[in-house]
């Protein structure tokens, strides 16, 4: 594909500059080069253009005071920043976020992967993948080739700033393995548990980068009545029900304790949390970003109005809580059938889940968290139940159910 877009490369190596410009030309960009930092700025009020890639190391000026120089100019907002270095070091490209940069590549580039990564930088989309869809245990096996049979692990990326892992079941592996492909390391992460039943947590051992230097993780999660979150993870991974233990990791890792809040994680995103209606204490989140918004709302039940425990107060705050919701990915563990006979094991069934969809405007609604008793056919009876449900009530919500693997761009 072709593209009109301007370019201007800082590089003091004109090989790197002429390797990036030929590169950059053959996508379609119109390029300049410039091996003198301390010309840059001209440059760029001259030219203005779409994106500026700058490497770091560069006398009299480096890339990172560049970028700094180029943010404090609310003129040049649009611009597209990125940093294009041979320093593979996390603290470099954490400063260079927080510098305002949109991207940090690490040289050697390989062309493929480079245009695709300043492709994303400009669609400024929000990618949902679903590793895992089911709920409770994985089950593998020819009924559920089409959904998938892992648990519940489903990831969310920003233009920039670190990954959000949502759970950490057996669909974990999944996402380890990919990102062992993609090779994209130092990586940043964080991982939000919604509680540590099996199906939650039992995948995080299996998640590689957590064993690879230079990584960044955080680990988040509900106090669970004074065992914190490090001790979640730790008795799982404590020689007897695992063989490796926590201080094996090799990356960074960090654990935090949180309730029901709201915190700022940088690069434009807030992340809200909600206890929900399950066993124990289980956090749903919500992740805002550039006027969108996604959230993860497993495990959870709603009653429906005629059972005793129907919680109307519950419901407007859950309401309140996903509200015009771009995505909302939602426990529907069992059909409105099985529900009568699971009522009071804390999940919820399609009837419930389309009137929450509707009452809040929700524009894609993701079943999620399958009952391992179900087969493929049984998701797509759910589907269609849910679906009915929602042009009963006249809502104008989008119901899908994700299979292992898939994608939804926002
Ligand atoms: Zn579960
Ligand atoms: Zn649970």
């Amino acid at each position: 594909m072709t593209t009109q877009r301007t370019a201007l490369v800082v590089d003091d190596d004109p090989d790197h500059v002429s390797m990036i410009r030929s590169l950059l030309e053959k996508a379609g960009y119109t390029v300049t080069g410039e091996t003198d930092s301390l010309l840059a700025m001209e440059r760029i009020e001259a030219l203005r253009p779409d994106c500026v890639l700058l490497d770091i190391m560069m006398p009299n000026l480096d890339g990172l005071q560049l970028c700094q120089k180029i943010r404090a100019n609310p003129d040049y907002a649009a611009i597209k920043v990125v940093i294009v270095s041979a320093k593979p070091y996390e603290f470099d490209r954490q400063r260079a976020i927080r510098f305002g940069a949109d991207a940090y590549f690490i040289k050697p580039i390989e062309p493929r992967p480079f245009l695709a990564r300043l492709e994303e930088v400009f669609q400024d989309t929000l990618q949902v993948r679903f590793w895992g869809v089911r709920g409770t245990l994985p089950v593998p096996g020819p009924h559920t080739v089409r959904y998938g049979g892992n648990t519940n692990c489903v990831t969310l990326h920003l233009p920039k700033g670190p990954m959000f892992v949502f759970d950490a079941g057996s669909g974990i592996k999944n996402l380890s393995d990919h990102l062992l492909a993609a090779k994209k390391f130092p990586m940043a992460c964080k991982i939000l548990i919604s509680h540590p039943h099996w199906d939650h947590i039992n995948g995080l051992p299996f998640l590689v980068p957590l064993y690879i230097k230079g990584n960044e993780f955080e680990i988040c999660g509900a106090n669970q009545n004074g065992i914190s979150t490090r001790q979640m993870i730790s008795d799982q991974m404590d020689g007897v029900y695992f063989p490796i233990r926590i201080k094996e990791f090799s990356a960074r890792v960090y654990f935090r304790d949180i309730q029901e809040e709201q915190w700022d994680v940088g690069h434009g995103a807030l992340v809200s949390t909600m206890l929900l209606n399950h066993p124990g204490i289980c956090l749903g989140y919500r992740v805002d970003y550039g006027g969108r918004r996604v959230a993860y709302i497993t495990d959870n039940e709603l009653h429906p109005p005629e059972h005793p425990h129907h919680n109307p107060a519950y419901l407007r705050k859950l309401v309140r809580f996903v509200e015009e919701a771009d995505m909302v990915i939602i426990d529907t563990t069992y059909t409105d059938e099985a529900y009568v006979r699971h009522a009071g094991w804390g999940h919820s069934a399609p009837r419930q889940v389309a009137e929450l969809a509707h009452q809040a405007r929700v524009k894609t609604l993701c079943l999620f968290h399958h009952d391992p008793d179900q087969k493929d056919a049984d998701i797509d009876a759910k589907l269609a139940q849910t679906r009915a449900h929602l042009h009963r009530l006249g809502a104008s919500c989008d119901c899908v159910a994700p299979a292992e693997g898939s994608v939804i761009t926002l």
